[in-house]
């Protein structure tokens, strides 16, 4: 069995984040290794999620942080091949509009978390109000420091609520980073994804680790878990990311809706 508890964060502890290994792969040997377990994980998930969608009493929200290249858009390909897209969501959010900053940095969050029945996965999210903000101190630190707490607050609002929250870090190392970014450049097929800001942030790669370890240390709680998955094997970090969906909707006491009265006795005519 996969030891997923192993990349949890547990509550009120510090995390550093040179005690993990962004290689690290569960000592499977590889992506063949892996894809009956890939496999198993994308069918369970489908019924998960349509008993999910069918009861109508949980959600669950999803939210991927990473560094640039860190493989945010592939693992959402990955998950939510498994779902019915009729049932779930993906929402990216980019640096806020003047709308969005005339307002409290989780107006826009908010108005994106899940109705009960549904799976949202959000593309970076509140935390970038804790992470680009403050390493390139877009607001006062007395403004960026309080808002660990509002986040911790906000997430048992919306836990309390009946959606279920898990959070992922993908992380990877440096090393991994520049040849992805270099593969961007290399490949015409990746063009696209390559942003010239992204090296601007690379330069930035010190600071940024001390804003994730602040992030996860202050907000990894029993209502809204962290997990920090090693990411430089694309396969396990698939793998993870599924198992966890996977354990955690199976905790979640999914049922299939009762039938509606009289049922049995309904025939369905010629
Ligand atoms: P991408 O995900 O590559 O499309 O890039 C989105 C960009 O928006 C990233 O550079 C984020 O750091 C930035 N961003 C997201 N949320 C915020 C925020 N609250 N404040 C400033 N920048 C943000
Ligand atoms: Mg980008």
């Amino acid at each position: 069995m996969l030891d997923t508890v192993h990349y949890r964060v547990p509550p009120g502890t510090a995390v550093f984040l040179k005690s993990y290994d962004p290689a690290d792969d569960g000592n499977f040997t590889g992506k063949d290794d892996v894809e009956d377990d890939l496999k198993k994980n994308t069918k369970k998930l489908l019924e998960l999620q349509e008993k999910l969608y069918a009861q109508g009493k949980h959600a669950l929200l999803i939210i991927l942080q990473a560094m640039d290249a860190g493989g945010k858009d592939s693992t959402i390909a990955h998950v939510m091949n498994a779902f019915n897209p009729q049932g779930c969501s993906v929402v990216g959010f980019k640096a806020p509009t003047a709308e969005e900053l005339a307002h409290d940095f989780l107006w826009r969050i908010h108005q994106k978390t899940p109705r009960l029945g549904m799976v949202t996965i959000f593309n970076r999210s509140h935390y970038e109000d804790v992470l680009v903000v403050r390493v390139h101190n877009l607001v006062p630190a007395a403004v960026w420091q309080q808002r660990y707490t509002s986040i911790n607050d906000f997430e048992r609002l919306v836990a309390d609520s009946g959606v279920t929250i898990l959070k992922f870090f993908l992380y990877i190392s440096k090393d991994e980073q520049k040849k992805r970014l270099q593969d961007r450049i290399d490949d015409p097929t990746k063009h696209w994804k390559f942003n010239p800001q992204d090296l601007k942030e690379r330069a930035l790669w010190d600071d940024y680790m001390l804003a994730y370890e602040a992030a996860l240390s202050k907000c990894s709680t029993t209502w809204a878990p962290w997990y920090v998955i090693p990411a430089n094997h694309n396969w396990y970090r698939n793998l993870l990311v599924s198992t966890i969906i996977r354990q955690t909707m199976e905790g979640m006491g999914l049922e299939w809706p009762p039938a509606p009265d009289g049922l049995e006795k309904i025939k369905i005519p010629d």
